[in-house]
């Protein structure tokens, strides 16, 4: 097709496949992981990136669970961190007593989900988690911040597809994928 965004792929890290089989694996981590634990669960997807991870991810939770968002910026629309990460949209509900698994589409440094643990764990949550489908440890600034359930660890490349973005765009790709040098240009 003349405007298929996949001809601006140079390379496919994770296929739709790969994404879908660790997908169901991870579930089955967090089925166990919570399966003795009375108290809710909610998930917590980071916006806009987890969206799509979030959506598969839900339907292999057996038991009981909420969900919830919020949305943080860190990127503006290039590849390069701000450095600076603000929350743009809060929880809706309360987190207090609950045990919560926040769903984030990658742990590049780790700004973002350190500032995102520090804000939700004053609110006093049963727990915290984190689940990730990716993982650059190359690039990780805050080594405290580590994944509890990441799907795949990958090389210090700037990725699209299956909910992240590069410039708002790429995001409904169904595999995990690096751009052709010259969509940048
Ligand atoms: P961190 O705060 O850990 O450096 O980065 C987290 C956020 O940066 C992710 O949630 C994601 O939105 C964005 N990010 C980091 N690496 C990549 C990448 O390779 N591709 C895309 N599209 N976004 C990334
Ligand atoms: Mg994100
Ligand atoms: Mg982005």
């Amino acid at each position: 097709m003349k405007n298929d965004l996949r001809n601006d792929i140079e390379e496919i890290i994770l296929t739709e496949e790969q994404i879908q089989k660790r997908i169901e694996e991870l579930g089955a981590e967090i089925n166990a992981a919570y399966a003795d634990k009375p108290e809710e669960l909610i998930m917590v997807g980071v916006l806009r990136g987890g969206f799509i991870f979030m959506a598969d991810l839900a339907r292999q939770i057996k038991r009981q669970v909420t969900f919830d968002f919020i949305d943080v910026s860190s990127y503006g629309t290039g590849t390069e961190s701000s450095g600076s990460v603000r929350i743009i949209k809060d929880l809706e509900e309360d987190i207090k007593g609950k045990h919560v698994l926040i769903v984030e589409d990658i742990i590049d440094t780790g700004l973002t989900l350190k500032k995102v643990i520090e804000m939700l764990k004053t609110r006093e949550p049963a727990s915290i988690k984190v689940c990730t489908l990716l993982d650059k440890p190359a690039r990780r600034t805050e080594k405290h911040i580590t994944s509890d359930f990441n799907g795949f660890e990958i090389p210090d490349k700037f990725v699209v597809g299956y909910g992240l973005d590069y410039a708002e765009k790429y995001r409904n790709l169904p595999f995990i994928g690096v751009l052709k040098p010259e969509v940048y240009a």
